[in-house]
């Protein structure tokens, strides 16, 4: 690491014109000639060690005081930069490469900062700004902005990234976008309860989009819990763009027959005699 070549202050008026250069090359392909901001909240940069692997990271950071005040926060790992200054190995060979990739970076996270903000109104809960959202995956192809994770490799495969080629202005792909995150909001709270009346049981579920890896749609968590004589399963899923919205039924459905999740818990309150033995009935059947 030869960072130390480099004062702090210099590093950071470096990564904040940088910031300021990429956001202004974002807005100007978003929304040629008008007069708005791409982002309302204020971005920070810095740098971090992080994972070898990863390039950077996005985080919204809330007000300790006030939830709705917001902040980004965008750290880049130092060797991205510490390349971006030296080229590879310290060499000084393919340094266009390695700018385009620091650039490509703040590019990344920048959208990850706009989507929070433009679409936390319509289901912050679902995390619409994560990697493994149909919504990200789509700003990110249409201006052409790499992405590392398996969810951008499926996503080639959908209809959506096919619908998302046609598109030839900013506008007129977010009023296609906005529309999807509804359709994805209608689903995700049609699906919350499941109720089984004749099987006496009821589902709840629990929607997030992934942070990448997850393509398809994923058992996380279940709860399992006998009620009153009624099976209630507290569920929740991470969800990619992969994953067919028009068939979400029959395959939450599918996940919770064959209790397909990574973590299972039985609850162990019971009420009645008759709780108990199905509590022990449960945890013989490995729910
Ligand atoms: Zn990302």
């Amino acid at each position: 690491m030869s960072l130390k070549n480099y004062g702090e202050a210099e590093i950071q008026e470096d990564l904040n014109k940088l910031l300021l250069k990429v956001q202004k090359e974002l807005k100007k392909k978003m929304f040629p000639r008008k007069h708005i901001k791409l982002l309302w909240r204020d971005v920070n940069i810095g740098l971090k060690k992080l994972d070898d692997t990863i390039l950077g990271t996005y985080e919204t950071i809330k007000d300790k005081d006030n939830e709705l005040k917001i902040h980004h926060k965008i750290n880049i790992n130092n060797w991205v930069y510490d390349e971006y200054k030296n080229g590879l190995y310290g060499l000084g060979i393919e340094k266009r490469y390695c700018k385009r990739r620091l650039n490509n970076t703040i590019a990344h996270e920048l959208i990850h900062a706009y989507v929070y903000e433009k679409y936390e109104w319509l289901g912050d809960e679902y995390g619409f700004h994560r990697d493994g959202s149909p919504v990200f995956l789509s700003i990110l192809v249409f201006l052409n902005i790499p992405s590392g994770h398996a969810a951008m490799k499926g996503f080639k495969h959908t209809d959506i990234y096919k619908k998302v080629k046609e598109y030839v202005s900013f506008e007129s792909l977010e009023i296609y976008l906005i529309h999807l995150t509804c359709e994805y909001e209608k689903k995700f709270r049609y699906l919350e309860t499941i109720i089984l009346q004749d099987e006496n049981k009821v589902y709840i579920n629990n929607f997030t989009f992934s942070a990448g890896d997850t393509t398809g749609l994923k058992g996380e968590v279940t709860n399992t819990a006998i009620i009153k004589g009624c099976m209630s399963k507290a569920n929740i899923f991470t969800i990619g763009a992969n994953a067919d919205i028009d068939k979400l039924n029959d395959l939450v459905l599918s996940k919770v027959n064959r209790n397909v999740f990574e973590t299972k818990h039985v609850m162990l309150y019971c009420e009645t005699i008759r709780d108990k033995r199905n509590k022990y009935k449960l945890q013989s059947m490995n729910i």
